[in-house]
């Protein structure tokens, strides 16, 4: 009885490993690119042609840290973050992926999205030789106000800033920043007035279990004007952050989008 019972069980671990594998490689023919519909190999949403062929900002000609592009001066005239990065422009692809992430939950767009992410910061570390470790950094999203948070179902900056975090093995923190008031939307304000209406919108709470950190990386998913950011980057330092790189998905450059 003892032996018959042993083999049921190796029967059933091996049709269970097989029915495994066969969902892997299932899984693997279905995963077609969302631009081309050509099979994935890297990333189960795109494929690497589509990969290579997207409208970064090209770094041969722009810095990584778009600070120091002259034309950014204009766009994002106070600037009390120490760096700016962005992948590309707001224009397609990514304006219609952020879109469906945000209006249409698909939600599966944050880890292709933090994917982007991931490569361009890994670029920016190793071309620029900057030295931003898992010991001196904490990683923050620009957080939702609970309202918008409840209606939306999730906060896109939050899943795209926990899963970049998670790779790199950041400190990242849900709770430092709030978002205290519900405000009007920013579009088609003006710099004063969006300034006027972010008033008192946010406030910085470290604690004991979460100090304050010398560097922080403000995660969003696209810098319009900067003024959001400009907010809550003036909290931070008035905290005594000394150094904030703000590191979005898109940057929406006037005429571009
Ligand atoms: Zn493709």
């Amino acid at each position: 009885m003892e032996f018959a019972n042993k083999h049921v069980h190796q029967i059933v671990r091996y049709f269970g490993q097989s029915f495994s594998r066969h969902v892997n490689n299932l899984k693997l023919h279905i995963s077609c690119c969302c631009l081309c519909g050509n099979p994935c190999q890297q990333h189960p949403l795109l494929c690497q042609y589509c990969q290579a062929d997207l409208p970064y900002f090209d770094h041969q000609r722009v810095p990584y840290d778009l600070l120091l592009w002259p034309a950014i001066a204009k766009i994002i005239p106070i600037n009390r973050f120490d760096h700016l990065l962005a992948i590309a422009p707001y224009v397609w692809p990514f304006d219609t992926w952020i879109g469906q992430l945000k209006y249409q939950h698909k939600t599966e767009l944050a880890a292709l999205l933090s994917y982007l992410l991931i490569i361009h910061w890994r670029q920016y570390l190793e071309i620029e030789n900057v030295n931003l470790t898992s010991e001196n950094t904490m990683i923050l999203a620009v957080p939702l106000h609970i309202k918008k948070w409840q209606e939306r179902g999730f906060n896109q900056a939050h899943l795209i800033a926990r899963k970049f975090a998670q790779h790199f093995n950041y400190n990242y923190q849900t709770n430092i920043i709030v978002r205290d008031k519900l405000t009007e939307n920013q579009v088609g304000k003006s710099g004063a007035e969006r300034r006027k209406n972010l008033k008192n919108a946010f406030s910085i709470q470290f604690n004991t279990q979460f100090p304050m950190p010398t560097q922080v990386v403000l995660i969003d998913d696209v810098v319009t004007t900067g003024t959001t950011a400009n907010e809550i980057c003036r909290l931070l330092k008035k905290k005594g952050v000394q150094n904030i790189t703000l590191l979005s998905l898109c940057l929406a450059l006037p005429g571009k989008s």
